[in-house]
């Protein structure tokens, strides 16, 4: 499959104009504003970056990497990809070939030129010792994965690309499915995506605001308005005031605001009840093997992979008591999020 290698594609969509821009123009906008930020080991949010990825680093790691090797490339589809930041992950699982797709074209930019340089490190690698190397082939394309079946986002500019390629092995959705909740067709036709896109055994693994998480909050009443929660990293701002059981119904369209320091400007998102995402993705086949809050499976799994990580990413989780993880406002702010694993039934 090597002529569908760093292809990259542009494809503009033209009616889904509301939440989709928004969120379009925040990434586009950020991919932007990061070149001119300052170090990023100043950030406020430093560790906790390093954190999320040592959780997508697990998580990948726990489902992806251990698959039953299949006698055919390993193919992992990253759906709402962003920069491509979960390019490093792929050398991790022992992945052939990756595909990214994201709606913001100016992200799918970024991931391919990450992509390109690390590849191109690779065929120099000699020259470059101390660079990343990449071995695995990789495509990406822009494009809507909450309205618009994967085969017709690729398909037109790597023809052959599903005959190829499909069946994968793993679906990723990380930090992005709640985005989809807006509307029931949106949730379904991406979980339709992901399961279509799987064969049998293969695995969806992804990272969600978690709904345990804000029904706790409301349940304990510890907001900081009638309709905020939050501390001063990180804040949840509900468009309307949130059901006082903390159970929402209609479960689609609850939207609050996510303003994160130095990454998230009150963009819209979408409460995830979780009970509904694994009904959506029971229709479409695929069961549920694992969920954990982010700090639990922290403290789960980081034994075994401490000595795996990357050093800086490990040091860059390094806490003011000598210890490992997240403190403070971050540790709250990390445990926002859950992580998730289905399995594709046959
Ligand atoms: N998955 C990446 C990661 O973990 O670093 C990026 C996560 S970022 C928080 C959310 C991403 O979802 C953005 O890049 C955004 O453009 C993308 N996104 C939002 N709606 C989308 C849609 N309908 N189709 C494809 N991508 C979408």
């Amino acid at each position: 499959a090597s002529e569908y290698q760093t292809f990259h594609s542009n494809i503009r969509d033209r009616d889904n104009k509301d939440i989709n821009d928004i969120v379009r123009d925040h990434y586009n906008q950020r991919t932007k504003v990061s070149k001119f930020q300052g170090s990023r080991v100043q950030s406020p949010i430093y560790k906790m970056r390093n954190f999320n990825n040592a959780i997508k680093y697990m998580l990948l790691g726990n489902f992806a990497r251990s698959l039953p090797d299949s006698g055919k490339p390993k193919v992992m589809l990253d759906l709402c990809c962003g920069k491509g930041g979960d390019l490093n992950k792929c050398e991790f699982i022992g992945v052939d070939h990756y595909i990214g797709v994201d709606i913001s074209d100016g992200s799918v930019k970024e991931a391919y030129s990450r992509y390109s340089k690390n590849k191109a490190h690779f065929k120099l690698a000699h020259r470059v010792p101390d660079s990343r190397k990449y071995t695995f082939e990789a495509c990406f394309a822009t494009g809507d994965c909450f309205s618009t079946p994967i085969p017709d986002i690729l398909e037109p500019h790597f023809p052959g690309i599903i005959e190829n390629l499909f069946p994968v092995d793993c679906v990723s959705v990380q930090f992005s499915l709640h985005y989809s909740f807006e509307t029931e067709e949106k949730a379904r036709t991406l979980i339709t995506n992901v399961s279509k896109s799987l064969r049998p055994g293969g695995v969806f693994v992804g990272t969600i605001p978690s709904s345990d998480f804000i029904k706790e909050k409301i349940i304990r009443k510890d907001f900081l308005s009638p309709k905020k929660f939050g501390n001063d990293l990180y804040q949840v701002t509900f468009e309307r005031d949130p059901p006082e059981d903390g159970v929402f119904r209609p479960p689609f369209g609850n939207k609050y605001n996510y303003f994160l320091q130095d990454a998230v400007d009150n963009i819209p998102e979408y409460v995830v009840p979780f009970e509904t995402l694994r009904s959506l993705c029971e229709d479409a086949g695929l069961t549920l093997k694992y969920r954990k809050s982010f700090i639990e499976m922290f403290n789960l799994e980081i034994p075994k992979y401490f000595s795996q990580l990357n050093r800086h990413l490990i040091d860059g989780m390094r806490r003011t008591d000598g210890k490992y993880g997240v403190e403070g406002l971050e540790k709250e702010a990390v445990n926002f999020y859950l992580a998730f694993a289905f399995e594709k039934l046959d």
